[in-house]
């Protein structure tokens, strides 16, 4: 059933004051100034909200003139959930606190279980002993988020055709999952949650209309804008990975010709410079840096297929912000420069705006994806 008015307004309120609050702990001055919100209606709101258990008040110092205001932070402990990733060869779980901190963790070998239901029930049961071994009870897990290799319906919680995945193919894994452990389960492509755990943690707040993106086997990104996940017609955002960079290229996967992902993703590079190749990006990056002419040659590659695309990009969603993940982020200062430099010359919109090139916050961390599965949860209980 639909709320009414009133209420859906107020709803719209709490959670915009959770958001400002669960990215920077704010005063309740703050809060309505960035709101627009009365004080009368802040202090309503927050007054609930601390009723709850979801914020309090973090006093900082009493001074001889008087007391300066508190600062509203989020409880960490007003409830956990679970981090499931979905990887092709294994999948991690965690729990984390209400503020994303990941308190617990493991990893279980999915290819020695021979089905889905297999898996789930062993995820079911590390969710257990996580909870367990944390010395936290059932009743304090809220919910669990899941991301895995799109495409994902994340409406319908269906894991659809990704790629090397046939098991989990139109497979319902959010009702799996939340039939066995009795919480609600959402789910998202692992770069649209790395895209929101960066925004709700990381550093892409600053922009109006970022762009996510990360190399591995394939191109991942997504794109936030205001705050909200450019989900597109029917949910998938944005494919940046299969936007052409060569109208003649060889045919991909997609049905497309000449995809990004055929010239720039890490697999993409090792199987063009199969010679050459020193086995990792961050090999790349530190052979150019002594003057590798082979690694300078890989690293030129890169730049001219990946600007060509971020061009696009900034010129189709009037980009002001682009963030860089997972191996970008080594040794960045470079491709940064270099990146930033083509897009000057080919993107319309980074010649009326600034468009800055930035490497994600919580990348390189062993657990940012599992982090960002544990912000999918989160994201549905405020
Ligand atoms: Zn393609």
């Amino acid at each position: 059933m639909k709320p009414n008015n009133a209420e859906y307004i107020k709803e719209l309120n709490r959670k915009n004051i959770l958001n400002i609050i669960r990215s920077t702990p704010s005063s309740r001055a703050t809060l309505a100034e960035k709101t627009g919100l009365t004080r009368a209606a802040i202090t309503f709101i927050i007054n609930e909200l601390i009723d709850k258990g979801m914020v309090y008040d973090r006093e900082i110092v009493k001074s001889s003139i008087g007391r300066y205001p508190t600062i509203l932070d989020i409880n960490a402990k007003y409830g956990y959930v679970a981090g499931v990733l979905l990887e092709r060869h294994c999948c991690c779980v965690c729990i984390a606190d209400f503020k994303c901190n990941v308190i617990a963790e493991t990893t279980i070998d999915s290819s020695q279980s021979p089905n889905v239901v297999m898996t789930i029930d062993h995820i079911a049961v590390a969710i257990d002993q996580l909870l367990e071994n944390a010395g936290l009870t059932k009743d304090m897990l809220l919910a669990v988020g899941i991301s895995s290799p799109g495409p994902v319906d994340y409406k319908s919680g269906v894991i659809l055709n990704p790629p090397d995945f046939e098991m989990w193919h139109r497979i319902p894994v959010t009702d799996l999952l939340s039939r066995v452990l009795g919480v609600p389960a959402y789910i998202e492509n692992i770069s649209v949650a790395l895209a929101i755990a960066e925004y709700r943690y990381g550093i892409s707040n600053i922009f109006r209309s970022s762009l996510f993106i990360e190399a591995a086997s394939g191109i991942g990104s997504a794109v936030i804008v205001n705050g909200k996940v450019f989900r597109g017609s029917a949910g998938f955002g944005v494919e940046l990975g299969h936007s052409c960079v060569d109208v003649n290229g060889d045919k991909c996967t997609c049905g497309n010709h000449g995809c990004l992902e055929m010239y720039a993703s890490l697999k993409s590079l090792e199987h063009i410079f199969a010679d050459k190749w020193p086995g990792s990006w961050e090999k790349v990056m530190d052979g150019m840096e002594s003057g590798d002419e082979d690694c300078t040659e890989i690293f030129n590659h890169e730049v001219k297929y990946l600007s060509a695309a971020l061009a696009n990009a900034a010129n189709s969603y009037d980009l002001d912000g682009i963030i860089l993940s997972r191996d970008f982020a080594h040794k960045s200062e470079k491709l940064i420069s270099q990146l930033h430099e083509e897009l000057t010359k080919r993107s319309i919109i980074s010649q009326i705006h600034p468009v800055r090139i930035e490497i994600a916050k919580f990348t390189g961390t062993s657990n940012s994806s599992l982090r960002a599965s544990a912000a999918t949860a989160i994201e549905h209980c405020l």
